[in-house]
């Protein structure tokens, strides 16, 4: 009888029998795929291009009964288990070498309550999935900047985006998850029910099992906004960024604005004179009525000598996917993040000189401003933890070659070393990615919540079947 070799949770090799392999797969409603044929690769495939994995099987999921029988035949059999949502974070946990991965990408039902105000949408859709339904509505629910993101990971991180200091995190916006626990469990995490799992996957990571579905809270937004994207030349830097610092502490919490240091792209929409030279790029959208928002973003489009000003009202959901084509599936992208106490000169200059230094024209170094909703949320009120620090910033390592791998990589990782020590602590995991930094980043991110979450872990996850994630380790001693 042919065997699938497999690797197990704690890395070893073993072989599964083709009988016990094939009764999983008939049993699925989804496919399951091997490794053979074209699905099998496109399934594998993820979004970064430095990822390149080869799973012994894949589960393409059809819904609730799938995750649980894929959960199920992972614990018993000892399998390395990966969980896909959208495929879109930078590490690649998402795929898995040898293992077993839960690819939820075909469950992508979505179903909107005008009246209630919510949405409960499956853990295979994308943030542009979603705003599709509700913008239907005149809602939406905080989400993130590129619409291929998937809800799913980003949700269980935190969630940033354009609405952010008017309404929060997307996981602050989370009313009810539908959760299958590593003990094949099917449980609703909510205020009332299970409320300490509904604590841990608001910002935890997918440490506590696989959320099948979300339901989030909806707010009137759109669908017409006012948005500002406007770039300015790079020696403006200083001046740009100490102006978005002091916008935010007198402008409205409709404005949640994000900074760009990089290089002009070498695309139509810019000036070709500008291509490749240094800038300093300011994105926003006015999360109100959109005439009133032409007057409050005006201040960001005038400070003088332009390189460009693409600014305009557009649909809610155009403003939601205009950064899209900024990520090409198939590139290759190493990302960092770090929170900054406070955006003083010398920081600036640090950054400047470290975006300037990037050996990728398509690097930047993102500077996101906080505040408002998203930081008057207590630490101990969900997972996520600490909202304090008015500025986080994520390092963008973006190239196309594999022979620019390791300058681009050590880029990224100067970078944040650097800027490290303007930080009062505490990283935004879904932008850090790769933790080469083990524990140390996870725990100094979660701060106070940390020993939570280890309690949490023992209990919903105490073998660390979920591992390939921002993990949170069980204290059980037998587990690596
Ligand atoms: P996946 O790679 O599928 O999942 C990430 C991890 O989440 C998995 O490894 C798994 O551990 C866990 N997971 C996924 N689905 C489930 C599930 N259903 N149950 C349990 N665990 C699960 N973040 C922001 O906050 N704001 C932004 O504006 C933003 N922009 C981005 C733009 C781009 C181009 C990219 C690539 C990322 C961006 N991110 C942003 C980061 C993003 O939040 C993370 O990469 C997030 O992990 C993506 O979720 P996903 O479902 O697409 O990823």
């Amino acid at each position: 009888m042919p065997e699938l070799r497999i690797v197990t949770l704690t890395g070893a090799d073993a072989a599964l029998g083709e009988t016990v392999v094939e009764r999983f797969g008939l049993g699925l409603r989804g496919e399951l795929l091997r490794p053979d044929g074209t699905a099998y690769e496109e399934a594998r495939k993820l979004w970064n291009g430095l990822i390149d994995r080869h799973p012994a099987l894949i589960a393409r999921c059809a819904g609730v009964g799938d995750v649980i029988d894929s959960v199920n035949f992972a614990r018993e059999h000892d399998l390395l288990l990966a969980v896909r949502g959208g495929g879109h974070n930078v590490a690649g946990n998402a795929v898995c070498d040898g293992g077993l991965v839960i690819d939820l990408s075909p469950m992508k039902g979505i179903r909107v309550d005008p009246e209630r105000r919510s949405v409960r949408a499956e853990s295979g859709a994308t943030l542009g999935d979603l705003d599709r339904e509700t913008q239907v509505f005149g809602l939406a629910t905080p989400m993130g900047v590129v619409s291929e993101t998937g809800i799913a990971g980003l949700t269980l991180g935190g969630g940033i985006g354009w609405l952010r200091r008017k309404h929060g995190l997307s996981s602050d916006n989370l009313l009810s998850a539908d959760v299958v626990t590593a003990d094949g469990r099917f449980l609703t995490a909510s205020e009332t029910e299970n409320a300490d799992l509904f604590w841990g996957v608001r910002g935890g990571g997918g440490n506590f099992g696989v959320v099948t579905s979300f339901e989030y809270r909806l707010h009137p937004v759109g669908p017409e906004v006012m948005f500002c994207f406007v770039l300015y030349p790079g020696n403006r830097t200083k001046e740009v960024l100490s102006f978005c610092q002091q916008y935010v502490a007198e402008e409205p919490e409709e404005v949640s604005p994000l900074a760009m240091v990089g290089r002009v792209p070498p695309v139509e929409m810019f000036p070709e004179r500008w291509h490749g030279e240094p800038m300093v790029a300011v994105a926003a959208m006015y999360a109100g009525e959109a005439e009133k928002g032409e007057r409050v973003l005006r201040p960001l489009r005038e400070l003088g000598g332009t390189i460009a000003d693409l600014g305009a009202r557009m649909p809610y959901t155009v403003a939601q996917s205009l950064f899209d084509e900024d990520y090409p599936d198939g590139w290759r992208y190493y990302w960092k993040s770090h929170n900054i106490s406070a955006l003083n000169d010398e920081v600036i200059e640090r950054l400047l000189i470290h975006a300037e230094a990037a050996p990728s024209p398509h690097s930047t170094v993102d500077v996101w401003y906080q505040g408002g909703a998203m930081s008057r949320i207590e630490a101990s009120e969900s997972a996520f933890g600490d909202r304090s620090a008015p500025i986080w910033i994520g390092v963008e390592a973006n190239w196309e070659d594999t022979q620019d791998d390791e300058a681009n990589i050590a880029w990224a990782r100067e970078c944040v070393a650097d800027m490290r020590r303007f930080s009062g602590g505490g990283a935004y995991l879904n932008f850090a990615g790769f933790f080469e930094e083990g524990d140390r980043l996870i725990r100094e991110a979660f701060g106070e919540n940390h020993k939570r979450l280890v309690e949490l872990k023992n209990k919903y996850d105490p073998t660390n079947l979920f591992r390939l994630n921002q993990n949170t380790r069980p204290t059980a001693s037998e587990v690596h």
